[in-house]
């Protein structure tokens, strides 16, 4: 039987890859520890974004890409593999998840860490917006939903926001009368 032939379309970071190798596993297996919150993070090298990167016959992958072959079956042409759990060297198929680039951008700037922040006009929310968040949770007088939809984004996000896990950053100030 031939081996995986990756091809690569943008160096070196989403080489397509059909099945993950029993050694390409294993080499992700060792470098994982488990963390109490769930997430299986890589401990090997990472790039700059903080996603994990393993090496494989002298081709580089991103090592939540790899779990998620391997928990999964390819990943469709096109779509990034994204984290639920917003930590980028988390390796646990089951807090990832696959979606456009968009959906991708979106999340993250929810999330308040895209690489790109603020520099890049497609931010759904910016430290601005996520301070009048901030006083519109503390106001009490909207649901976390609503709060989304007047900023386009999930209750969700809205929910990271108001529990620290995003936007960390963006003091909690009240509104003023
Ligand atoms: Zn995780």
């Amino acid at each position: 039987m031939p081996g995986p032939q990756p091809i690569i379309t943008a160096w070196p970071y989403t080489i397509p890859l059909d099945n993950v190798p029993a050694e390409l596993a294993q080499k992700l297996a060792d470098k994982t520890i488990i963390r109490e919150n769930g997430c299986h993070e890589w401990v090997g090298t990472r790039i700059a974004t903080g996603y994990g990167k393993v090496s494989w016959e002298g081709r580089h992958y991103l090592t939540h890409r790899v779990a998620w072959v391997l928990a999964n079956g390819p990943i469709p042409a096109g779509l990034d593999c994204m984290h639920r759990c917003d930590n980028p060297p988390c390796v646990n198929a089951a807090h990832l998840d696959v979606g456009t680039r968009q959906d991708n951008m979106q999340d993250m700037m929810a999330k308040g860490r895209g690489v790109v922040g603020e520099r890049k006009n497609q931010a759904v929310l910016n430290n601005k917006k996520a301070s009048e968040i901030k006083k519109l949770i503390l106001g009490r007088k909207l649901t976390l939903a609503e709060i989304g939809r007047m900023f386009g984004v999930s209750g969700g996000a809205i929910r990271g926001i108001k529990i620290g896990r995003n936007w960390r950053h963006v003091p909690w100030t009240m509104e003023e009368d």
